[in-house]
């Protein structure tokens, strides 16, 4: 998706997948300096350590986790771009989120972005997770959040505007962490998991007419926000999408 937007706007840039060892990371972060590259994106397992070797901004502290490098300052910044990718996910369906109630299933590194995310934008957000300390903790970190275990959940949704799915369940397996029966057309249904596009969670939300928002999206727009800082140009989000879900379809 970047690379299909450096073609869309003329740019001279490639966006290339790196992966030095663990113990490299400092000398990783020193050497893309050196070399004049724009911007990182950091994934598993680096996100954590990055935090160290930048200057990470308030939230990306808070949360833990940078997923994104721009190196246009010096030391570089740190940001999260997970929590923008969630934010414009929901902006870009005209979900308003504000003011809602809202369920997180899951308090892993997708869970704590969605949570801020959510908070941020003034949700009411309970979160359930299997591992329920978990799920209290990220809690206790967002003050307002209620932390629940699984079981709750079909309780949880009866009242709920917004369900995200922010645990690895669904992805490539056909299994879901909420009941169908759960499920009702009120309720907007996102799901982290982008492989398989339609998750069975998405495709049981679509059942009971619920709207649903698949994964695809947040992935779509942590890339745009990270593009943007990068570049300092709007994305080409039409080109982006296209070039994303073609991928990931394929
Ligand atoms: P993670 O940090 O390993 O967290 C995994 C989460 O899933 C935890 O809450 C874990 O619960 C829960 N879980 C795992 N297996 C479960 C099961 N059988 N039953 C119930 N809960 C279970 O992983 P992550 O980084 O948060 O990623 C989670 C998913 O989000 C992945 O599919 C990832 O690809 C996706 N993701 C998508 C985006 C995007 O842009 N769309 C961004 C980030 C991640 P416990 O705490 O009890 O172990």
């Amino acid at each position: 998706m970047h690379e299909a937007a450096y073609d869309t706007l003329g740019l001279d840039a490639r966006y290339v997948s790196l992966e030095p060892a663990p113990e490299d990371i400092r000398s990783a972060i020193e050497g893309a300096a050196a070399l004049g590259i724009a911007g990182l994106n950091v994934t598993i397992p680096f996100k954590e350590a990055v935090l160290d070797e930048v200057n990470p901004t308030d939230r990306a502290a808070q949360i833990g986790a940078v997923n994104t490098v721009d190196f246009s300052t010096d030391p570089p910044g740190g940001y999260n771009t997970d929590v923008d990718g969630v934010r414009r996910s929901f902006a870009h369906h005209d979900v308003p989120v504000a003011g809602t109630e809202a369920v997180i299933v899951g308090a892993g590194g997708a869970g704590r972005a969605v949570a801020y995310a959510l908070v941020e934008a003034g949700a009411s957000v309970a979160i359930a997770n299997r591992t329920t300390a978990k799920a209290e903790t990220l809690a206790a970190e967002l003050d307002a959040p209620t932390a629940h275990s699984l079981a709750s959940l079909e309780d949880l949704l009866a009242d709920a505007e917004i369900l995200v799915n922010a645990t690895s369940v669904g992805m490539q397996s056909d299994e879901t962490v909420v009941d169908r029966g759960a499920l009702h057309p009120d309720l907007t249904v996102m799901d982290a998991v982008y492989h398989p596009l339609e998750t069975r969670l998405l495709r049981d939300a679509n059942a009971v007419g619920a709207t649903t928002i698949d994964g695809a999206w947040m992935l779509l727009y942590q890339g745009i926000e990270a593009f943007e800082r990068w570049t300092a140009r709007s994305a080409p989000v039409e080109a982006m999408n296209t070039a994303l879900r073609s991928r990931l379809e394929g």
